[in-house]
Formats: C-alpha cells, structure tokens, sequence
C-alpha cells in the first residue's frame, strides 16, 4: 500500500514526492505518462551531444530565497541571465523594449529621462486596464504596441490581445534604463547539469517509485494507495464534466546546425514575421562548449500537448467549477500549471507545491493530536 500516488513527474508532483518521502517517511508512487521525468522542463543530450530542452527553452528565475535554498539541495548552479532582441522593422533590438530599443528603432539619442517623456506623449489613456491590449498601450502606445506585441500575441494565443487578460502581457516590463535583461528577479540561474539531473536527485529517494510511460487511468484501480496527488489537466480529471478548458499548445522545431554559434543572444523574438514566436539557442542557456549548436522554433498551435492555460475571464469561471470540485473530494489534492489552471512559471509551481506540502503535514500533526 503506497501512502501516495502522485499523478505527473514534472515540478509540482517531484517536489511534493521529494517532501512526502524525506521528510514525513511517506511511501510515494509517481506516475507520468510520458517517457522521462521533469515534465516541461525535461532536457537531455541530442544525438550530437548537445543537451536541448525538449518542451523549448526553460530559464530559472525566482525573488524568494526559500524556493532558490529547496532546490540547491538537489543541484549546483550556474548563474545566467537572459537576454532576448526582437526582430522588428528589419532591425534586432532589446526585448522587454528599454531605453536602447526606442533610440535604436527610431534613430534617436534619447536620455532615460527623454525616453520616459516619449513614453507618456504616445500613451493611450484607458480608463481601466483590464486586458493585454490595455497594459501595453496605456504604457507606450499603439505603435509600438504594433511593433512588438499584437501580432507576437495574436501568433501565440490565436486570437487578439484586447481578448486575453491583462496578466499575459504584464509579464514583459518595459524600461526607460538600458537594462537589457529579460527577467531582474534575485536569483537567476540555471541547474548546472540540467534539469533532468535535478530531477533525479529530487526523486532518489528510497520511498519513492516511478513508474513512466503509465497513464494513471492504468493503475489507479489496480494499486493501493491512500492518497492521490494530481497534477494533471484538471478537465481532464473531473472528465470535462464542465467542459474543456483550453490550453494552449505548441510544436517544437528542433535542428542541429554544423556552426559553433548561429544566434547573437539566446533568444529572437519574431513578432510580425514567420509562422513561429521565436528561436533559441541552447548553448547560450547551458554554457555548453560544442563546435555544433542545436537551437528550437516554436510554432504556435490550438490542438496538442497543453502547455499553457489561456488567461482570461470566462475560462477563469470554468475553472471556478472545477476548483469547487476538487475541494470537495476528500484525499486527493491539486497542484501545479495544469491542475490549478495558472499561467505559472518554475518558481511559482515550486512555491505552490512547497505549499501544499505544509498543508499536508499540518493535516498529519492535527489529527496525531486527536
Ligand atoms: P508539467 O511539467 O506539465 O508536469 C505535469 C506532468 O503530468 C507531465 O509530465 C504529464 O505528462 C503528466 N501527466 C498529465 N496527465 C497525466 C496522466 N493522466 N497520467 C500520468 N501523467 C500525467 N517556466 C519558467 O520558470 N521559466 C521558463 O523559461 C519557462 N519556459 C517555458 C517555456 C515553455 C514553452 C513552456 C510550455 C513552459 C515554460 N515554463 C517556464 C513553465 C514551466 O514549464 C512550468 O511552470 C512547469 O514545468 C510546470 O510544472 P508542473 O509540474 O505543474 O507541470
Ligand atoms: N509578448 C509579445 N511579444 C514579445 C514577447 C512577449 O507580445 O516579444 C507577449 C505574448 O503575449 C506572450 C506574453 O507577452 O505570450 C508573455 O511573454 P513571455 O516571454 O513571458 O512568454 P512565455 O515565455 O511564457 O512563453
């Protein structure tokens, strides 16, 4: 009899695995129904010996020192920074837009002072900024909003900005310095031996069993557990009994070029051109020396794996639904980007399942008490 079953071997369900065992002598059984663990952030070494993302490109980045501290306990570092140009108007230039995209783009020589001015000269006022169109335009305006993000947006989601929730484009600041990095949380690195070496680590306890390639519809009645952890689409769980929830999906282009370097930063951002977002080259990410480089295209698609949930109103009522459900059944908890239906990044699944974690262990030490 396992204490646990865990559905899904990416981040939400590793790291509560790795808690339960450890820390509570929980006897884990985690499930994915994919090849490998690390879920999304799954990496490995092509058949030219270059280590790729498999689901494209995953960079690590967090403000909280507790989620940076739990995972340096399965892996070292390597401190990294993001940096990503755009291809706009033939020309590369910074993304998030700063200070040197606005000089480049237009010719100009502005100052950080000058370029805030042009900002709020070309900003739309909205009366409240609820959507992705809003946020963008009533910081910089229609034109740029053009430029940069309402083909890029419309490529990635299917449909336009003025329809998905403020949330989404939110995550791209927009800086009147010349600070060109993509992200300026507190701890930015990367696993220094790849994500599925970390993984390993994490799940290497001896109470914890993994069983990959099972879906777990397969076992779920065949082995005996008290407990189920799903990390899984939450539709899918409650078998759509609310209808399906989209997800956005993606198709991954992978290639190997015979050049050391193909690419003049990690990643380029296409927001007008070709049928993809935008490329990324690994070696960048990894740090990797190799006379080859391998880098990814990202093509936007409706059907597919589901990658990301689609912010905005009516598929946050849905998930209301959904969420009353799971809160009501008894032993079996939800978490991580699927089950819990959020837009969220490594950290905050981490942070979600840490959470989680407390939860449960709360729950044992009450009812020990009674
Ligand atoms: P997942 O990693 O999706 O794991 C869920 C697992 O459950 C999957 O392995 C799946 O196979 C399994 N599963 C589902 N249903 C079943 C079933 N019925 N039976 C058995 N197993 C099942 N975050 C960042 O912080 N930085 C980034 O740069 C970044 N880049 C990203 C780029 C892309 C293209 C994508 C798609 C995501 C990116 N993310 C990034 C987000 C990151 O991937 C997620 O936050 C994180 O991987 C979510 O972990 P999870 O455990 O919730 O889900
Ligand atoms: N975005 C855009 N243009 C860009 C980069 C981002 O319009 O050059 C918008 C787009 O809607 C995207 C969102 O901002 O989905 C969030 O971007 P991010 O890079 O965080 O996306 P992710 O890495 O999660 O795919």
């Amino acid at each position: 009899m396992f204490d646990y079953l865990i559905v899904g071997a990416g981040f939400a369900g590793s790291v509560v695995a790795e808690r339960l065992a450890s820390q509570l002598n929980k006897k884990v059984l985690i499930v994915d129904k994919r090849p490998h663990i690390a879920g999304n952030a799954f990496d490995h070494y092509n058949e030219e010996g270059i280590l790729v993302h498999k689901y494209g490109p995953h960079i690590f980045h967090t403000n909280s020192r507790d989620v940076f501290d739990y995972l340096s306990n399965f892996t070292e570092w390597r401190p990294y920074e993001h940096r990503v140009l755009a291809s706009v108007d033939g020309q590369l230039v910074p993304m998030p837009i700063n200070l040197d995209t606005i000089n480049k783009l237009y010719g100009l020589n502005l100052t950080a002072f000058e370029v805030e001015g042009f900002f709020q000269s070309v900003a739309e006022q909205v009366p409240e900024v609820r959507t992705s169109e809003d946020v963008v335009v009533s910081r910089v305006g229609r034109e740029l909003y053009e430029k940069f993000f309402r083909n890029y947006t419309r490529k990635q989601w299917g449909m336009d900005p003025s329809e998905l929730d403020k949330s989404v484009t939110s995550r791209v600041p927009v800086r009147s310095n010349r600070d060109d990095r993509y992200f300026t949380d507190t701890f930015q690195a990367m696993p220094r031996h790849g994500y599925t070496a970390m993984f390993e680590k994490l799940l290497s306890h001896p109470n914890i069993k993994i069983m990959l390639n099972t879906d777990y519809h397969e076992i779920v009645d065949v082995i005996p557990f008290r407990k189920m952890i799903f990390t899984g689409p939450v539709d899918e769980y409650f078998d759509f009994c609310y209808g399906e929830l989209p997800y956005r999906s993606l198709e991954f282009r992978h290639q190997t070029l015979e050049q050391e370097v193909h690419l003049p930063t990690a990643v380029v951002n296409f927001p007008n051109e070709h049928a993809y977002t935008r490329v990324t080259e690994f070696k960048y990410l990894t740090g990797q020396q190799h006379p080859k480089t391998s880098i990814v295209y990202e093509y936007p698609q409706a059907e597919g794996e589901p990658y990301y949930p689609v912010p905005k109103a009516e598929n946050a009522a849905i998930y209301n639904q959904y969420k009353k459900l799971a809160d009501q059944i008894k032993d079996v908890y939800f978490a991580g980007r699927l089950a819990t239906y959020k837009y969220y990044n490594m950290d905050q699944v981490v942070a979600q399942a840490l959470t989680l974690f407390k939860r449960l262990k709360t729950a044992q030490e009450e009812k020990a008490l009674v």
